[in-house]
């Protein structure tokens, strides 16, 4: 019989699941998901789960989306993958050239990887490569933000700065130049997001200062930091990050993992500060969370420092066996199409105005709410202790997590951030869904904080 506690009984037996303490699962198991249709999971039990995290970010336009289960059906039927160098395929030509008319001016040549941090790594190495083969060698170090988040291998873990993820790792990670980034909630300086000059970036300048001469890169989330809370900070922080990179011959790469695709409003996050990066890392929304894809997008001058004859040996010789399968690129064509023939972009912005609207009614007046801050359809609100002197909770009493699993009684899959809880729903999510999740994520965290 199908029956949820069997088969998360035999999960148990096999699987090691992912950034997960595998011991909570004794008090709270698996749940063993049967099915999706639009917003909603069903387990094998028939339950249904509002999923407004998206499945980790990623799932853009619903579960089992009719148009892209469509392509990829087709595309299964007519070539499952080929090996991609010296190859080529027409699904991975056509999803370049429809990218290349949506992505910020000067993005231009294309890399295929399988997931996030391969982007990310792939990108560190190729912005390495460039600097060793155009007269800078002495450039081997990397900048980023502080609690910046870049993806688990060890030098996308290198870039991040969430200690939850790379404590334990430090005696084998990268030595890494560190810039102390925005915290608009808690702003040094006592400014807000919304009037600021950004003179927050005299951090920024300051190791650049120290740095930038020996600094290959500089990563950044931009506009919002997800996994340090969904933290947001101002356009203007982006442009100003520009112009020392430009003054320091440093590469911008944009990890667009999470923020690319409308989540933040517009197509990418770069295209609210109206300048370009000179790499651009994708993933999570290109398939519209259908198949492990990524790819790295450089400009013209960094193709070219790599253009060559053979035997100068220098050529980008990064590969992974699945690059560009043609299944992962049939369903982010489809992706684009639907998100041009539907208006998504645009339609997700109008009711992220109401979105913001409820939440905020809501919640703001509760004495454990800190900040609710949103961009696009992403809101988060940021639990205190002590909201005048912005304190927060102990963490080892897991507030996020008791509300997480209150909320999953209730049939919402909220998954915060230590105690952030936040919604990135698909951006297709109706009024009525968003009315059901605000009231089901309130009655949480009341029942858990109390009113
Ligand atoms: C998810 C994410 C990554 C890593 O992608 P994976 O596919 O999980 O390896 C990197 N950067 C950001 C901003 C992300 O959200």
């Amino acid at each position: 019989m199908d029956n949820v506690s069997t088969w998360a009984e035999k999960d148990l037996k096999y699987i090691w699941h992912p950034c997960s303490q595998m011991k909570d699962y004794e008090e709270l198991p698996p749940i063993v998901i049967e099915r999706g249709k639009g917003i909603k999971l069903f387990d094998v039990n028939g339950k249904e789960y509002y999923d407004v995290v998206s499945s980790w970010w990623c799932n853009l336009l619903g579960h089992c989306n009719p148009r892209i289960n469509a392509a990829v059906k087709k595309q299964i039927d007519t070539l499952e993958h080929v090996i991609f160098a010296n190859f080529s395929h027409k699904p991975a030509i056509t999803l370049c050239e429809k990218l290349s008319k949506v992505l910020p001016k000067g993005l231009c040549k294309f890399n295929f990887v399988d997931n996030g941090s391969a982007a990310i790594e792939a990108a560190m190495k190729v912005s390495f490569q460039y600097h060793a083969q155009t007269g800078n060698p002495q450039k081997k170090r990397f900048m980023a933000l502080s609690d910046a988040y870049h993806g688990e291998t060890i030098g996308a873990l290198s870039v991040g700065g969430v200690d939850l993820y790379s404590e334990i790792y430090k005696p084998i990670l990268l030595d890494i130049a560190r810039i102390e980034g925005p915290d608009c909630y808690r702003c040094p300086y006592g400014k807000c997001r919304d009037n600021c000059s950004c003179e927050c970036i005299e951090k920024a300048e300051k190791t650049f200062e120290k740095f930038g001469n020996e600094t290959c890169a500089l990563l950044v989330e931009p506009l919002l930091q997800g996994s340090a809370g969904m933290r947001v900070y101002p356009p203007l922080y982006l442009r100003k990050l520009r112009e020392l990179c430009d003054k320091y011959n440093v590469h911008l790469i944009a990890d667009e993992i999470a923020t690319g695709y409308g989540r933040t409003g517009k197509m990418f996050a770069f295209d609210h500060a109206g300048v370009s990066p000179d790499i651009m890392c994708l993933s999570k929304g290109l398939t519209g969370g259908y198949m492990p894809m990524a790819i790295f997008v450089t400009t013209q001058k960094i193709y070219d420092a790599f253009y060559a004859d053979y035997n100068e040996g220098r050529a980008f010789m990064h590969s992974h066996t699945y690059s560009g399968n043609p299944l992962a690129c049939s369903a982010a064509i489809e992706v684009l199409n639907i998100l041009e023939d539907e208006n998504i972009i645009e339609k997700a912005q109008e009711k992220a105005i109401y979105f913001n609207r409820i939440i905020k009614e809501k919640f703001l007046l509760h004495e454990n709410v800190g900040e609710v801050r949103s961009i696009g359809l992403i809101n988060a609100i940021e639990l205190v202790r002590d909201k005048i002197n912005k304190i927060p909770f102990d963490s080892k009493l897991r507030t996020g997590y008791q509300i997480y699993k209150k909320a999953l009684q209730k049939g919402v899959l909220l998954r915060p951030l230590g105690d952030v809880i936040y919604f990135n729903p698909p951006l297709i999510i109706t009024p009525e869904e968003m009315d059901f999740v605000v009231n089901v994520a309130y009655d949480c965290m009341t029942d858990v904080l109390g009113r």
